[in-house]
């Protein structure tokens, strides 16, 4: 059988890193043939030089020169590529079977789909696209018969739980249970939360990950954004998923059924599980993941959110009930937030008050088409920017 060849999207990052760990553990079977990232053009030259694609693309144009004649002096025969439409063309290869989509943020929409629609096997990583278009995106899912295998360590297990995959329809699931960390202000007292740093939200007690999400992990936005990528990849209404607070993060997310059977999945926290098993599946290979000791956990932890510490859950589960463009609306608004946080431009209470302030400013539109999704998406980015030019916003609320 000859190599399983990947587009990894996002290849400098944590789970572009994780990723091709893996596939570097099974040469036999996977074959980076393309890699990117956004302007990191000397660590992307490490990475060509380790795994040899095809095609290098960097989104800033000088990068990308730079990477290119960097590359030219190594006699490697890699194609270097610049700007946002390569990103679509490497996802879409006739070459690739499977893509990796692990850009952050909203930037990964336009790739992912382009993967999505040459109907590759679309690990996914991004959760902003598929929050961002929600149904649309699935629609395309199912149009163009493409693969979607969750790598969201929750959405993961979950998948890892079903009996039929994606598949959910008269499978008896009355709830799902997306556990969270809590993140690394679980027991912060709250009138401390206007004055926390950078640096102190991105030290997650469990997972080491990119800026943005350890930032969406400490307001737990990230859990809201969780919530609505379920209700997408599985089919399930709002009320059937609960968030639980489980700060040794050893088990991953549980499905219940109708019978009463809970169903975990578990494993240690890293990334290369969830990438592993989507990379295989059906079949399963080793990720490099060190085993799990039952004998040395001491107790699993399980508790309810609560509102007044994380109000980012709020807002993620009301702009899922109110549907259309509200996900959008909320997703850019997070976005722009959490940029602004990690600036020293707003304070970590902002980051909730922003997304709310731009979600009143901006009411809900049908999200029919993809460039209803777009326009959205700018909209609430331009209310969310002028509302952080008003100086009262670094200021705690
Ligand atoms: P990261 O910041 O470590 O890496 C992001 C990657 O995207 C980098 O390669 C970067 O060059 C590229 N990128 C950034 N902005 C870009 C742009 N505008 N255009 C093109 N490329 C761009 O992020 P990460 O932690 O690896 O997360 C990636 C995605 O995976 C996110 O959507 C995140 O929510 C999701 N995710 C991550 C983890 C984790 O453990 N890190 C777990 C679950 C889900
Ligand atoms: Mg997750």
């Amino acid at each position: 059988m000859s190599p399983r060849r990947i587009t990894v999207l996002g290849a400098t990052g944590s789970i572009g890193a994780s990723t091709l760990d893996v596939i570097a553990r099974h040469p036999d079977r996977y074959r980076a043939v393309a890699l990117s990232a956004f302007s990191d053009d000397a660590r992307l030259f490490e990475l060509c030089q380790a795994h040899r694609p095809r095609y290098a693309v960097l989104v800033d144009h000088a990068a990308a020169q730079r990477l290119h004649t960097s590359l030219r002096a190594t006699g490697l025969d890699i194609e270097v590529l610049a700007g946002t439409e390569a990103l679509c063309e490497i996802a879409r290869l006739p070459d690739c079977d499977t893509v990796m989509a692990a850009i952050v943020g909203s930037a990964g929409l336009a790739p992912t789909l382009a993967a999505v629609r040459a109907g590759k096997r679309v690990l996914l990583a991004n959760k902003e696209a598929l929050v961002m278009s929600g149904d649309l995106f699935m629609h395309e899912v199912r149009t163009h018969d493409a693969m979607l295998l969750p790598i969201d360590s929750e959405h993961n297990a979950v998948f890892q739980c079903l009996p039929r995959g994606l598949d959910t329809a008269n499978s008896g699931i009355t709830r799902v249970l997306l556990t969270a960390s809590g993140g690394p202000f679980r027991t912060t007292a709250l009138d401390r939360l206007d004055q926390v740093t950078p640096d102190e939200a991105c030290a997650h007690p469990n997972w080491r990950m990119g800026r943005k999400i350890s930032v969406d992990s400490a307001t737990m936005m990230n859990k809201g954004l969780e919530v609505i990528e379920a209700c997408h990849l599985f089919a399930l209404r709002p009320e059937q998923v609960e968030v639980v607070i489980h700060p040794q993060s050893v088990i991953h997310s549980l499905v219940e059924y109708l019978d009463g059977s809970l169903l975990a999945q578990l494993g240690a926290p890293d990334m290369r599980i969830p990438i592993a098993h989507a990379l295989a599946w059906p079949e399963r290979i080793a990720s490099g993941a060190a085993r799990l000791d039952l004998t040395q956990i001491a107790h699993l932890d399980f508790h309810t959110p609560e509102p007044a510490r994380y109000p980012c859950l709020a807002l993620a589960h009301d702009a899922l009930v109110a549907g259309g463009t509200a996900p959008t609306i909320l997703n850019a608004a997070n976005e722009v937030a959490v940029a602004a946080f990690l600036d020293g431009r707003l304070v970590f209470t902002g980051i909730t008050a922003l997304i709310a302030d731009t979600l009143a400013a901006l009411p809900p539109q049908r999200a029919g088409t993809l460039d209803d999704v777009l326009a959205a998406d700018s909209a609430a980015r331009r209310i969310a920017t002028g509302l952080l030019a008003q100086p009262r916003r670094v200021r705690a609320r």
